[in-house]
This record gives structure tokens, C-alpha cells and sequence, in this order.
């Protein structure tokens, strides 16, 4: 997966379709970017913070006892073991590196279920940045405990109340803060998703995934995996996965939640500076997504997972909340590892799909992209509610 180019274009998706007042803080941010990504002290800088800091690189653990359940070898590779459970950690260091290198002192970012946010608080406590976290109404109400872990590590919460008061809203309000204070701002995205260079950009600090991955593979395997599956909500641990192995033979499958499936069920469309896959209505009014996963919501995916998808080098496919259910309890039940419900489902899909769509003894690799902690109440309810 190469470089976008400067319009950010990958295929006929991406590019920047931004009104002009936003043309100068995205044409800044690429420069300073592919600056960065030039030079070789920021690189060891980055990857110093994520190991000592960070705790990478995290493992590749082999799932002995649920391999032999489903007739495969599963192996999974362990973001949930990185600094606040997740890989986002990945994303928001390089884009706190980036800010203190731009000279900026403060940085603002959205947030949904509360995820991105707290790893935006936590990189901007870590550099002594100042952090604004735009968050729709309706997603602080639901997410109050993230609520105050934000405030917790320093970070202003700013309640969105426009439009649908959730995660499209609070992006809108980011971006405008951003063209209003871009002097001294920097905004820290969350997915790959959103106009150049942030799709690229995402993916470049997401790479170390697969890179990781890679090596880790070869020594396990003696090669590639036969299948490599993440799941996607804008795609960032799915494309820093991919871009590990996308030079090789192995299928790459990104797994949606089924109320989510942009990639499936999406029409190209333009929203938040991109042109990608999006879940629209017919009047083209972007719908929310549904899921029991918060950090599915996404009613869009990032463009070069549209790209991927349209040339045939990734499939995407889905789970619903039920299977994804079942997997989280087996994944906790075979291995005593609870994993988070956003990667539940790309195990979902290879519980369904061992010993048919995915031949008896192939090697899967599957990115557990965080940790099930979070998540663990609201499973119990539903559970007891007998779903
Ligand atoms: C946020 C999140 C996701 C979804 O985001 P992507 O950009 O698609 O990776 C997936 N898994 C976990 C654990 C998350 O926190």
C-alpha cells in the first residue's frame, strides 16, 4: 500500500473535498506530515515512546485450544495488550508527536463511544498538550465513565448538541474548531477516514500492526498466514493489519458489525472530506450504524478500505450481535482472553466460517485490537436478558 499522492487518492475513493476555508490546515498538516515521515529521529522517537511507553510490540499468541475446536491454527495478534487496551494508542502518539513538532501546543479530537478520546487525553497528558474532545450528547450520556476518564487525564469534554447529538456531529464541530483555531491546533482524527493526509497518515502510524505481525508470522509460520482478519469501524487496526501483508498471498478479510456494514451494504458518497462507502438513505442522508459495539458506529469506512474492497484484494463481510456474543464468551471461555466486542467480531466470522468458507487447517491471523474490560457490564446485560 503505497503513497496516495498528493490529492489522498486511493482508486475513485478519498481525496479532500473540503470547503476552501479547510484547504490550508489539511495542505499544512501534509506537509508537516511527510516531513516527519522523512526523517528518521521522528521515526525512532515514535517507536521509542510505543515500546517504552506503549509496551510494544505486542504478541503474536497462538490459540491452542480454540484451534483445535474450530479445525484451524488461530493466531491473534495482541493490541489489547498496548497502553489503554487498544491499538489506538498507536495513532494518537504519532499525531501527538506531530503537534509538539508543528510547534502547536493543543489538540482537539472526536470522539463516539469515548475510545479515541481517552487515547487522545492520554497522548496529550504524556506531551503536556492542552485537549479538547468533541462528543455528541447522546454518546456522553451513554458513555459517561469515558466521560470522566477524559477529564480525569486532563482533557476538556465538549458536549455536541447539534444534528443526531452523536459521533457525525462531533466530527462536524471538530473540523470547525479546527478552521478556527489551526494556528495553535492540532486535530487528532481517529480512523483512517476524513479528507488527505488523514486516511494516509492513520494508516502509516497504524503500519506497525502488520509489520509486527509479519515478523511474528514468519517465525510462527514460516510464512504468511493463510487468512488475515481484522475488524472495521473506520479501519484503522484492519488497514495498519493489512498493510503488513497485503504483498502476499494471504486473504484479507475486515469484518463489520452487521448494523454497521458500510462496505457491503454502503454506496459511494462524499461525507467529512472523503469520498468512500457509506450507509445513506435514499435521499442520501448518512444513517447511523447499529451495533452492540460503540466502536463499530461508523456509518462510513475509510477509502482505501472502499479501494481495497473494489479491486478485489480485501473481502469484507459481517457478524451479528448474536454471534459476536458467542465468540466473545469462547474466546474468554478457550484461551482466558476477554476480548473487546469490536474484534469479537472478526473471530465471530471465523467461528462461522471454519471448515467451510475458511478450509479445515488453513492459518488465520486475527487482529484482537483491544481489550473486552470495557465492555464486560454491558455483555452481562445483555446476556441476562437472554439474548
Ligand atoms: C475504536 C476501535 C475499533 C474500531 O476502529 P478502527 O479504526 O476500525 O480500528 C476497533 N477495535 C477497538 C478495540 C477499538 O477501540
Amino acid at each position: 500500500m503505497g503513497d496516495p499522492g498528493p490529492t489522498g487518492r486511493f482508486g475513485d475513493f478519498g481525496g479532500r473535498y473540503v470547503p476552501e476555508s479547510l484547504m490550508p490546515a489539511c495542505l499544512e498538516l501534509e506537509v508537516a506530515f511527510r516531513e516527519a515521515w522523512a526523517d528518521p529521529e521522528f521515526h525512532r522517537h515514535f517507536e521509542s515512546i510505543l515500546a517504552t511507553y506503549g509496551g510494544r510490540p505486542t504478541p503474536v499468541t497462538e490459540c491452542h485450544r480454540l484451534s483445535d475446536r474450530l479445525g484451524i491454527r488461530l493466531l491473534l495478534k495482541r493490541e489489547d495488550l498496548a497502553h489503554t487496551g487498544s491499538h489506538k494508542l498507536n495513532n494518537v502518539i504519532g499525531q501527538a508527536l506531530l503537534t509538539e513538532r508543528m510547534g502547536k501546543p493543543r489538540m482537539i479530537a472526536e470522539t463516539g463511544a469515548g475510545q479515541h478520546g481517552v487515547a487522545s487525553a492520554t497522548a496529550a497528558a504524556l506531551f503536556g498538550l492542552e485537549c479538547t474532545v468533541f462528543m455528541g450528547e447522546v454518546d456522553t450520556q451513554r458513555q459517561a465513565l469515558n466521560v470522566f476518564r477524559m477529564e480525569l487525564l486532563g482533557a476538556e469534554v465538549r458536549t455536541v448538541t447539534s444534528g443526531s447529538r452523536t459521533l457525525k456531529d462531533a466530527v462536524n464541530e471538530a473540523l470547525r474548531e479546527w478552521v478556527a483555531t489551526v494556528e495553535d491546533t492540532h486535530y487528532c482524527l481517529g480512523s483512517v477516514m476524513g479528507p488527505h493526509p488523514f486516511p494516509y497518515m492513520v494508516r502509516e502510524f497504524q503500519r506497525i500492526v502488520g509489520t509486527e505481525a509479519r515478523a511474528q508470522c514468519e517465525a510462527l509460520l514460516g510464512g504468511a498466514p493463510d487468512v488475515v482478519v481484522a475488524c472495521v469501524g473506520g479501519g484503522s487496526n484492519a488497514i495498519g493489519t493489512f498493510s503488513g501483508f497485503v504483498d502476499t498471498g494471504a486473504r484479507l478479510v475486515g469484518v463489520e458489525a452487521a448494523g454497521g456494514a458500510a462496505a457491503t451494504n454502503g454506496v459511494p458518497g462524499v461525507v467529512h472530506g472523503m469520498k468512500s462507502r457509506l450507509l445513506q438513505d435514499e435521499d442520501g442522508q448518512i444513517l447511523e450504524a447499529l451495533s452492540i459495539s460503540a466502536g463499530l458506529d461508523s456509518p462510513g469506512i475509510g477509502p482505501e478500505h472502499a479501494h481495497l474492497g473494489a479491486i478485489g484484494r480485501a473481502e469484507y463481510r459481517s457478524a451479528t450481535d448474536e454471534e459476536v456474543l458467542g465468540a466473545f464468551s469462547a474466546l474468554a471461555e478457550t484461551e482466558g482472553i476477554i476480548p473487546a466486542l469490536e474484534p469479537a467480531h472478526g473471530l465471530a466470522w471465523i467461528i462461522a466460517e471454519a471448515g467451510r468458507d475458511i478450509p479445515a487447517g488453513s492459518s488465520v491471523l486475527l487482529t484482537l485490537s483491544g481489550r473486552g474490560d470495557k465492555d464486560v457490564a454491558q455483555v452481562r446485560e445483555l446476556l441476562a436478558g437472554g439474548r
